[in-house]
C-alpha cells in the first residue's frame, strides 16, 4: 500500500528522474490572475509561461499543486460528501512541457507511470481523445495497445482545453480507473457516466493551437504539455479504495471526527464526517495561504466553506466548537508535505474557534426558524426566498448552507425571491446612504461591494472549457 505522501513522492521522482524540474506548489490565491478566485489546477501558476509572458523556468517541470474548487465555474462545494471522488480541496500531480516534448511522450509517460512504475492493470484502463484528434488515438493504440472501444471519441468541451476566448488551446485525453461492476457508473460518454464506476484519475491537455480573437486558431510552433491528475483519486486506485474517503488521510481525519463528536462515520453520518474532513482541509489550507474569514470575495467564500462544515458537526451533536480541535490531526498528515500549515498552526485553530463559536450563537436558532418554516413540505418543496434571506441576514446562514441543510429531504430553496429580498435591501441602504448627504462617495462603495460581493468571480475561470485542468 502506498500512503499519499508515498504516491507524491513517487509521482514527482518518476518525472523529476525524467528531466523535469521538481517545483513547489504555489500558494492558493493567484498572484497571476487577479480574475481568478483560487488556483484550481497545477496549471495555473504557469499560466504566462504557456502564453510566453515568462520565460519557463526550465523547458520541463513537475508540481503537486494545492487546488480549491469550491466558487466560480469550477465550484465541486455541492458535490462533496455525496460523490467519492470530489473535494474542495485537493492536490493536482502535474507534468508540464514548455514547448518542449508533446503528446507521444506525455501519453508514454503517463502509461508507463501508470502501469509500469505502480502496476495499474491495463484493463482498468479506458482513455478519451477529443473526436479529432486521429494522432492521440493512434499514439494510444500504439503506445498502449488499447483496443479501439477504450480509446473512446468525445466531441464535447469536456475534451477540449483552452486558457480563456484566445491564447493557448487543444484537445485533451482523460484517464479514467473502472472500479469494477459492483460500482454504478457507466464509461465516459455513456448515459451513466456520471456514475463513480469509472473514475477520471487523469487528465492531459495538449496545447497545440493559439486560438485567435477573430475566432480563427493558428498552429503553435512549439506545442505544450498540461496534465493533472488528482493525488487523492490516484491514491484511492493504489490504495485499493473505491472512494477517495477511504484513503489514508482522510481516514485519519474522519477517526479524528469520530473521537470528538463520539459518532461513527456510518449511514447519514457519514456525508456529514466527510463534509468535515474536507471543509477542514480547504478551510485550513486556505488560512495557510493568508484567506482570512469575512463577508465579501476570497474571504465569504471561505466563510460558507466554514459554516457548512459547522453545521454538520452541530448536525453530529457537537456542542461545543469542533472544527479547531481537528487541525492537528490534519497537520499529522500533510504538515510535512506543506510546512505552511504549520506555521499557520495556531492562527487556524485561533480564527476556526473563534468563528465556530460566533456562528453557534445564531445557527441554533437559525435552524429553528429554517424547521418551522419547512415543517408543511415534502420531497420536491421549495423554502420561501424570504425566509432564505431572512436566514442569510439575521443569522448569518450562506445560501449555499441553507440549500445543504434542506438537501437530505429533497426541498429546494427559492433562488428568484431570495436575489429579490437581496435587491430590495441593497436599494433600501443606498437609499439611506444617499439621506445621509454622501450620495456620491456612498454609492460608489456600494457598487463595489456588490461587484465584490458576487463573489463569483468569472473572467478566466469561466470562459474555458469544462476539460482543462
Ligand atoms: P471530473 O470530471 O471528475 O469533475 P475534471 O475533468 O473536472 O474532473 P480536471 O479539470 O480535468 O477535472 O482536473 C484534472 C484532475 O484533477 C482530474 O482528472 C481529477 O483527477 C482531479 N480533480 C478534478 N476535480 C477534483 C475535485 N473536485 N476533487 C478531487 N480531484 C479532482
Ligand atoms: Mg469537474
Ligand atoms: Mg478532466
Ligand atoms: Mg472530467
Amino acid at each position: 500500500m502506498s500512503s499519499t505522501n508515498e504516491v507524491r513522492r513517487s509521482f514527482l521522482d518518476y518525472f523529476g528522474k525524467a528531466g523535469h524540474a521538481i517545483t513547489p506548489s504555489a500558494p492558493l490565491v493567484p498572484y497571476n490572475d487577479p480574475t481568478l478566485m483560487f488556483v484550481n489546477a497545477g496549471m495555473v501558476p504557469f499560466k504566462n509561461v504557456f502564453t510566453g509572458l515568462e520565460t519557463p523556468p526550465a523547458p520541463r517541470a513537475t508540481s503537486s499543486q494545492k487546488c480549491v474548487r469550491a466558487g466560480g465555474k469550477h465550484n465541486d462545494l455541492d458535490n462533496v460528501g455525496y460523490t467519492a471522488r470530489h473535494h474542495t480541496f485537493f492536490e493536482m500531480l502535474g507534468n508540464f512541457s514548455f514547448g518542449d516534448y508533446f503528446k507521444e511522450q506525455a501519453i508514454t509517460h503517463a502509461w508507463t507511470l501508470l502501469t509500469r512504475e505502480w502496476g495499474i492493470p491495463k484493463d482498468r484502463l479506458t482513455v478519451t481523445v477529443y473526436h479529432t484528434d486521429d494522432e492521440a488515438h493512434e499514439l494510444w493504440r500504439k503506445i498502449a495497445g488499447l483496443p479501439d472501444e477504450r480509446i473512446i471519441r468525445i466531441p464535447t468541451s469536456d475534451n477540449f482545453w483552452s486558457m480563456g476566448d484566445t491564447g493557448p488551446c487543444g484537445p485533451c485525453s482523460e484517464i479514467f480507473y473502472d472500479h469494477g461492476d459492483h460500482i454504478f457508473g457507466g464509461p465516459p460518454g455513456s448515459p451513466d457516466e456520471d456514475g463513480d464506476r469509472f473514475v477520471e484519475i487523469w487528465n492531459l491537455v495538449f496545447m497545440q493551437y493559439e486560438q485567435q480573437a477573430d475566432g480563427t486558431r493558428r498552429n503553435l510552433p512549439k506545442p505544450s504539455i498540461d496534465t493533472g491528475m488528482g493525488i487523492e483519486r490516484i491514491a484511492a486506485v493504489l490504495q485499493g479504495a473505491h472512494d477517495n474517503y477511504d484513503t489514508d488521510t482522510f481516514k485519519a481525519l474522519i477517526a479524528a471526527s469520530e473521537g470528538l463528536t463520539n459518532v461513527a462515520a456510518q449511514g447519514e453520518q457519514a456525508a456529514s464526517h466527510r463534509v468535515i474532513a474536507d471543509h477542514l482541509r480547504s478551510t485550513s489550507f486556505l488560512m495557510a495561504d493568508g484567506v482570512l474569514p469575512s463577508n465579501e470575495g476570497r474571504g465569504y467564500v471561505l466563510r460558507r466553506i466554514m459554516r457548512r462544515a459547522m453545521r454538520h458537526a452541530h448536525l453530529l451533536g457537537a456542542s461545543e466548537p469542533l472544527m479547531h480541535r481537528l487541525v492537528p490531526a490534519l497537520v499529522t498528515e500533510m504538515g510535512q508535505a506543506y510546512p505552511e500549515l504549520l506555521r499557520g498552526q495556531a492562527l487556524i485553530e485561533e480564527v476556526l474557534e473563534r468563528e465556530e463559536t460566533q456562528f453557534r450563537r445564531t445557527l441554533d436558532k437559525g435552524l429553528k426558524l429554517l424547521d418551522e418554516a419547512t415543517g408543511d413540505l415534502g420531497a420536491g418543496g421549495e423554502l420561501d426566498g424570504e425566509i432564505a434571506f431572512r436566514l442569510y441576514d439575521t443569522f448569518g446562514f450562506p445560501y449555499d448552507l441553507t440549500e445543504d441543510a434542506l438537501r437530505a429531504r429533497g426541498i429546494g430553496v427559492d433562488r428568484a425571491g431570495f436575489d429579490t429580498a437581496m435587491a430590495r435591501q441593497k436599494a433600501a441602504a443606498r437609499a439611506a446612504w444617499k439621506g445621509s448627504g454622501e450620495a456620491a462617495s456612498g454609492e460608489v462603495w456600494f457598487d463595489i461591494a456588490e461587484r465584490e460581493g458576487a463573489s463569483e468571480f468569472t473572467g478566466y475561470a469561466s470562459t474555458s472549457g469544462e476539460g482543462r485542468v
